[in-house]
C-alpha cells in the first residue's frame, strides 16, 4: 500500500465510524445569527460568549494599532524587542489576575504546550482525565512522568499524590470545555498544600465570565493559592492569543525556557490592542458574565425538565449527552430545522459513547432567542 493509500484508508475508516469532519462555511462568524448554506441560524456553537468579537471598542483599538504599528510584530519579542502595548497588556493582566507578572503567548494551545513542556520536565504531573488536548500534548512533550486522575476525582488524586515524593504539578481546566462543569478547586488547592504540589489552572472558558471576569479561581476565593493561571483571549474575550499569569520567577523562567515563546513571532499589534481593549471592557462591565450565567441556568433547568442529560454543567457550556454519533448527528439536523446551530461533538474530542450536542450560550441572547432555543429542544425531544 502506498503512503497516500494509507492516508486515504485512515479517512475512509473515520467516515465508516461517523467521525468524519469537514469545516462548515458560515458567514458573519462573530454575530449572534449566522448564515449557513443560504439559511439563517442562531449560532450556539461559538465561544464568543460575551459577543465581544465584533465589539466596537475592540475593533477601533485594532484598527488604530494597525495604522500606528503596521500588521506584523516582525519577529520573536526576544529578538525584535517589545511594543509598548505588549507591556501594557501584560501589566494589565497581572493586575486583573492579582499576580506579579504575566506573559502573552500566541494561542491557548501553544501556551499550554510550552508551559508544560518547560515546567514539567523534572516533575511528576497530575492531570484531570478530561483536561484540554493542549495540556496533554504539553505533558507528553515534556517527557515527564504523569498520572491522569479520573475526572474531578479528588480521592484518586490524593492517592496518586501520596505515591510520589517530589516536584509535583497538578494541572486542571477550571471549566471543562465539553462538559461545562467545574473542577473542585478548593479541594485541589487543599491537597496541593498538604502534598506540596505546584498548581496550574486553565481558565480558557472561565476568563471574562466567572469572578467578575477574573476567572473561576477568583470566584472560588483560591486565586492566590494557584501558582500559575493560564487563560485565553480567544473565547469570552472575543479576540486571539493567550496569557500566563504567575510570579516574577515563573514568568522569568518561561521567557528563558518556553520554546513556544522564544521561537515564534509575537502576535501582531492589532491583536494585542484588541486584547487590551477587551480586558478593559470586561473590567468596566463585570456584570456581563453574571448575566450569561443566569441565562445559562434558565436554559439548563428547561432542558433538564425535558429529560435531557446535561451532565454536571454549571456554566455557559451545556452538553446534551446523546451517546451515539448517529443520534447526535440526527439531533443536530433536527435543531437546524428549527433555526438553531449547535456543535455535534464526537470522539476523540469526547470519550466514546458520550457523543453530544454542545450548546454554548452568549450574554446577548434576548427573550426571543431564548424562546427559539426552547422551542427547538421541545421539537427535538418530541422527535427522539
Ligand atoms: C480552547 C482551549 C484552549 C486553546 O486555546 P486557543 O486560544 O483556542 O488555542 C486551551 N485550553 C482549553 C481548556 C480550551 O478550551
Amino acid at each position: 500500500m502506498s503512503f497516500l493509500d494509507l492516508l486515504k484508508k485512515n479517512l475512509d475508516q473515520i467516515k465508516i465510524n461517523q467521525l468524519y469532519r469537514s469545516i462548515p462555511s458560515i458567514s458573519a462568524h462573530a454575530k449572534k445569527y449566522i448564515s449557513l448554506n443560504g439559511s439563517v441560524y442562531l449560532n450556539l456553537s461559538s465561544n464568543n460568549y460575551l459577543g465581544l468579537a465584533d465589539n466596537e471598542h475592540l475593533k477601533k483599538a485594532a484598527i488604530f494599532a494597525i495604522e500606528k504599528f503596521g500588521c506584523s510584530s516582525t519577529a520573536s519579542r526576544l529578538v525584535s524587542g517589545n511594543f509598548d502595548i505588549y507591556n501594557k497588556l501584560e501589566s494589565t493582566i497581572a493586575q486583573f489576575k492579582h499576580t506579579q507578572k504575566a506573559l502573552v503567548l500566541n494561542t491557548g494551545y501553544v501556551a499550554n504546550l510550552t508551559l508544560l513542556q518547560s515546567l514539567a520536565k523534572d516533575a511528576v504531573v497530575f492531570s484531570d482525565r478530561l483536561n484540554h488536548a493542549s495540556i496533554v500534548d504539553g505533558i507528553l512533550l515534556s517527557g515527564a512522568k504523569f498520572h491522569r486522575y479520573a475526572h474531578c476525582d479528588i480521592e484518586m488524586l490524593e492517592k496518586l499524590l501520596k505515591k510520589e515524593t517530589s516536584n509535583k504539578i497538578i494541572v486542571t481546566d477550571t471549566i471543562f470545555s465539553m462538559d461545562g462543569d467545574a473542577a473542585p478547586l478548593k479541594e485541589i488547592v487543599k491537597l496541593a498544600k498538604q502534598y506540596e504540589a505546584f498548581v496550574i489552572v486553565d481558565e480558557a472558558h472561565a476568563t471574562g465570565i466567572f469572578g467578575e471576569g477574573r476567572g473561576y479561581a477568583y470566584q472560588e476565593c483560591v486565586s492566590s493559592d494557584i501558582d500559575c493561571h493560564m487563560g485565553t483571549f480567544s473565547k469570552a474575550l472575543g479576540s486571539f492569543g493567550a496569557y500566563i499569569a504567575s510570579s516574577e520567577l515563573v514568568i522569568d523562567y518561561l521567557i528563558n525556557n518556553a520554546r513556544g515563546f522564544i521561537f515564534s513571532t509575537a502576535l501582531p499589534p492589532a491583536v494585542i490592542a484588541a486584547n487590551l481593549a477587551s480586558i478593559n471592557y470586561v473590567r468596566k462591565n463585570p456584570q456581563l458574565g453574571k448575566n450569561l450565567l443566569s441565562i445559562s441556568d434558565n436554559i439548563r433547568q428547561f432542558l433538564k425538565k425535558l429529560g435531557f442529560d446535561v451532565g454536571n454543567s454549571v456554566s455557559q457550556i451545556i452538553p446534551v449527552i446523546l451517546k451515539t454519533n448517529d443520534i447526535t448527528l440526527k439531533s443536530q439536523k433536527l435543531l437546524l430545522e428549527k433555526g438553531v446551530f449547535v456543535g455535534a461533538i464526537r470522539p476523540p474530542t469526547v470519550p466514546k459513547n458520550t457523543s453530544r450536542l454542545r450548546i454554548s450560550l452568549r450574554a446577548d441572547l434576548d427573550e426571543n432567542d431564548l424562546k427559539l432555543i426552547k422551542d427547538a429542544f421541545v421539537h427535538l425531544g418530541n422527535a427522539l
